[in-house]
This record gives structure tokens, C-alpha cells and sequence, in this order.
């Protein structure tokens, strides 16, 4: 038996950022697949990009949060 490392489930997808995990997920901004724990890099990444060039954000500034409970602003506060 060879040694083998491509995904086990027949005609899963390689994830688009690291090819090495079965993709999870579909990114409705780019349709990309991806694999759940690249997705949430990804993302972390885009908003600190944002937080940056749109100098949202200065080093020792405090920040406030509210939630209303929904799915968006939860990972948002998880983010952040
Ligand atoms: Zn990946």
C-alpha cells in the first residue's frame, strides 16, 4: 500500500489556500473552496488588512463591543 496524501473521500476538493485539506467550505465573496481552518485565517487576515489601511485602530486604544446575538456580529467579536 503507498503512502498517500490526498484526501480519503472520493472527488473531495483540495482547499485553495493550502491544497492539502478536503475544502469545507465555498466562499460566497470568492467561490473559492476551502478548508474550514484556512477560511478562518483568511478572514482574520482581511479584517486586520482593513483594520490597517483604513487606521481604524491605534496600539493601546480600547475597544467597545456590542452584540445582538446574531451570527455575523459573534464572529465579528470573536475577531476582534
Ligand atoms: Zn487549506
Amino acid at each position: 500500500m503507498e503512502a498517500d496524501s490526498k484526501p480519503k473521500k472520493f472527488g473531495a476538493r483540495l482547499c485553495c489556500v493550502c491544497n492539502q485539506n478536503v475544502a469545507a467550505l465555498k466562499r460566497p465573496k470568492t467561490l473559492e473552496q476551502i478548508y474550514r481552518e484556512c477560511f478562518y485565517a483568511v478572514i482574520e487576515e482581511e479584517i486586520h488588512q482593513v483594520i490597517l489601511e483604513n487606521q481604524l485602530l491605534e496600539p493601546g486604544e480600547r475597544i467597545a463591543t456590542g452584540a445582538s446575538g446574531g451570527k455575523g456580529l459573534i464572529s465579528l467579536y470573536k475577531l476582534i
